[in-house]
């Protein structure tokens, strides 16, 4: 369960509490967004949630990323700025929107928590600091702009600031 992360700086080992701190029972599906928990695995799948409903005990409790958008408390934030923005602002939403999409193919627990406007920028809350690093990949790959990324020494949050003027 233990990840390690590389930053900038030096390698250290941060954890996710929300995965570090919470023994799930095999199987587990989630109330709220009906991802399952199996082979120390979470996932999204219709059958094996049929499966585990019709022929076994299982439990029910909420998934670390349903547990962290009740707690809002995001673990990547990425900011979003620029005249450029403000002309295309569907289509770079679209954009983040089917990136979310692509990573919770993969893993249901990267999502995004919350699209929040302030002036003319916007902030992006993902539940994971993966997540944040592929919105801001994906920007910079389809809009050009200016990519930064700033880890934080105490805790696993990455913050993504992709900006583009004109
Ligand atoms: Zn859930």
């Amino acid at each position: 369960m233990d990840k390690i992360y590389k930053r900038r700086g030096g390698d250290s080992v941060l954890d996710d509490p929300y995965l570090s701190k919470i023994d799930y029972k095999d199987p587990t599906v989630c109330p709220d967004c009906e991802a399952v928990y199996h082979n120390k695995h979470w996932r999204f799948d219709d059958q094996l949630k049929h499966d585990i409903k019709f022929a076994s005990k299982y439990e029910e409790k909420k998934c670390p990323a349903c547990r962290k958008i009740e707690d809002n408390y995001p673990m990547g934030l990425v900011f979003l700025s620029g005249n450029f923005l403000l002309q295309h602002k569907k289509t770079i939403l679209n954009t983040i929107r089917s990136e979310e999409k692509r990573a919770m193919q993969k893993n249901p627990l990267e999502r995004i928590m919350e699209i929040e406007q302030k002036d003319d920028e916007y902030v992006i809350k993902t539940t994971t600091d993966a997540l944040a690093h592929r919105i801001g990949k994906i920007l910079h790959k389809s809009f050009k702009g200016e990519l930064d990324y700033k880890f934080s020494d105490d805790q696993k949050l990455l913050r993504a600031f992709w900006s583009r003027k004109e």
